[in-house]
């Protein structure tokens, strides 16, 4: 089933997940445990982050850099098959225009189409410092918008050579907004309007990077409405749980930490910090739920024991 059908017949508060794939090289297992701790909460989808590769640099003993590039964490297209086909729920792989061709690209989208996935995230994707090098008689895509467009016209039957009789395929496609706006873009109205060209492109609804202060949520949704946005915005939810992610989350998101959740986190002692992000997770969620929204989004990584002492009180409260 496709993430808007799914949005279109709920019937109550929908909650949906996002895991990343193990480390490369890890259990499938992992995967397949934190899925089943969150069963009891009929999770009605489930994304999967893709990752490109990576460059890292290793320090030599004579103190010189040596650049390496990092491969890391694939899967993301059998971690899915495999939550669809061992508990049912529908699964979102993503896919990025960075690191990898638009070649690789349609392989991926027919291999999904044949494992009966039906929903894809389109993503661009940053890849830092490293630019896969692509051979000549490959293409690639530069933003998600182009990437919208390739599956588009994969939906209508247009592959990337003219085949005759080609077979259409059917996904249902989510792309990224910042309600914060994108760090890369000059500023909100800016990221908008490219916003919309993914929206006009083909997808069929957004879904945002995490924000801790609802009133950005609120505001970006009304900015996309005025502007003509007319598909689901599904809010993206974090739990903070650590002292680092005070610094971390601000600098690999560009998301604002407001003073009161920064304040009381800093005073604390670190085992207290997970219950102030579950309150404070709680109180946002609630607040979004009553406003209305299609679904809440949970950003979990590879852990589902915070997340699920929020839904169980969203539960209990609905
Ligand atoms: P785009 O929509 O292409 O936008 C990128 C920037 O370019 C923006 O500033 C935009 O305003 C600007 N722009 C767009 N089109 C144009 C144009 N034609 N000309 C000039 N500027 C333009 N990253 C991963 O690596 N893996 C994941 O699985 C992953 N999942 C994510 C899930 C969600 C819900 C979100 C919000 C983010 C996710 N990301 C993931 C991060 C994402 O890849 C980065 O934020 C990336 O920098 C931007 O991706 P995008 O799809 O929003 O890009």
């Amino acid at each position: 089933m496709k993430v808007i059908e799914i949005l279109d017949q709920a019937t109550g508060p929908l909650i949906s997940y996002e895991i990343i794939p193990p480390r490369r090289g890890g259990s499938l297992d992992e995967v397949l445990a934190v899925v089943e701790e969150l069963m009891p909460f009929d999770p009605p989808f489930i994304d999967v982050t893709s990752h490109a590769a990576e460059l890292e640099y290793e320090q030599l003993p004579d103190g010189t850099l040596k650049p390496r590039v990092k491969r890391k964490r694939p899967g993301t297209i059998g971690i899915c098959a495999a939550i669809k086909s061992r508990f049912g729920i529908e699964t979102v792989p993503h896919l990025l225009c960075r690191g990898f061709t638009r070649e690789e690209t349609e392989d991926a989208l027919i291999e999904l189409h044949y494992l009966g996935i039906q929903n894809v995230m389109a993503l661009r994707g940053d890849a830092p410092n490293y630019r896969k090098p692509i051979p000549p008689d490959r293409t690639v895509n530069e933003y998600a918008v182009d990437l919208v467009r390739q599956i588009t016209n994969m939906n209508r039957g247009i592959y990337l050579e003219p085949l005759e009789d080609a077979v259409p395929t059917d996904f249902c496609i989510g792309v990224a907004g910042y309600p914060e706006k994108h760090c890369e873009a000059p500023n909100l109205t800016w990221d908008i309007m490219h916003l919309k060209r993914k929206v006009e492109a083909g997808a069929h609804y957004i879904t945002t990077q995490m924000f801790f202060d609802n009133r950005h949520y609120f505001r970006f949704v009304e900015r996309c409405r005025e502007v003509g946005i007319e598909v689901p915005i599904i809010p993206g939810l974090k739990i903070l749980t650590s002292k680092r992610h005070l610094q971390l989350l601000p600098s690999r998101f560009h998301v604002e930490i407001p003073e009161a959740l920064a304040s009381e986190v800093e005073a604390a002692r670190p085992e207290h910090v997970p219950e102030i992000g579950i309150a404070w997770a709680r109180r946002q969620a609630e607040e979004l739920l009553e406003a209305g929204v299609p679904c809440i989004h949970f950003y979990i990584m590879l852990r589902a024991d915070y997340v699920r002492q929020v839904v169980a009180y969203l539960r209990k409260m609905a």
